[in-house]
């Protein structure tokens, strides 16, 4: 398989012959709102940072999409834009179906345990999406597991802390290849929204034999953890042998 992680939480994966996009905010630099009020009183707009490559490219030959939930830093006006009205949507639940149904999509499926796309088994798993009340407001959001006879598995686990439902999709599925979502984003109030580092460390621990892609890292305004601090901490910890941390634009074969 090939990961390319283009920018905050949007991957392109080849896999098993496919090419399935995650998570997609293709908008230019500063052209959503900032997430306010964030931890670190940033009011920065987003996203941060411009695509490292154009969107044509990245939307390009893509045979299907996965959004993990509506956030606009994973679905965007300029995905709804971009992408043909046709491709092929996997989703979380009706709600989030109905919604990109409206912006005019016509092939959203919602995702069970036992989903599919051709010889690709596509397995949802639970994500919770930050700690205590502030889920009221982050909402729901799932992950995804790939398996193909011919691939590693791969575990994606989008925005979610380090908690029993990570645990529970490890130890059922084994992945080979985990992308975590980082940066440990916060508002002001209500705590981790996504995995700290400390967090990786646990997914780590959990499954030693995993090479880990750290994505979802200073893309947009509310991050609290930089790459270098991550990197900083996987260096004390002496696995940055089985722990990635992307630049935007770099990709892995696996
Ligand atoms: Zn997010």
């Amino acid at each position: 398989m090939k990961i390319h992680h283009i920018r905050n939480a949007t991957i392109v994966v080849e896999y098993a012959g496919k090419k399935i996009l995650v998570d997609p905010m293709l908008s230019d630099k500063g052209t959503l709102p900032a997430f306010i009020p964030s931890k670190t009183w940033s009011f920065k707009r987003n996203p941060l940072y411009d695509l490292p490559i154009s969107k044509a490219e990245i939307v390009k030959d893509i045979d299907f999409v996965f959004v993990s939930h509506l956030h606009y830093d994973h679905w965007d006006k300029e995905a709804v834009n971009t992408l043909p009205k046709g491709i092929k949507i996997f989703v979380q639940d009706l709600a989030d179906q109905l919604k990109i149904e409206k912006s005019g999509f016509t092939n959203v499926e919602i995702l069970t345990e036992n989903s599919s796309y051709g010889e690709i088994k596509l397995n949802r798993t639970k994500a919770q999406h930050g700690k205590g009340y502030i889920l009221r407001i982050a909402g729901f959001v799932c992950g995804l597991v790939l398996k193909h006879p011919t691939e590693k598995t791969l575990y994606i686990a989008a925005d979610t802390v380090w908690y029993e439902g990570v645990l529970e999709a490890l130890d059922q599925y084994k992945p080979d290849i985990v992308i975590l979502n980082g940066g440990d984003n916060q508002f002001a109030f209500g705590g981790q929204l996504v995995m700290n580092k400390e967090d990786i460390y646990e997914v780590h621990k959990a499954i030693p034999s995993a090479t880990i892609v750290v994505s979802h890292m200073e893309g947009v305004n509310h991050h609290t953890l930089t790459r270098k601090d991550l990197k900083e901490f996987l260096n004390e910890k002496g696995i940055t042998d089985k722990v990635n941390v992307p630049e935007d634009g770099e990709s892995y074969i696996f």
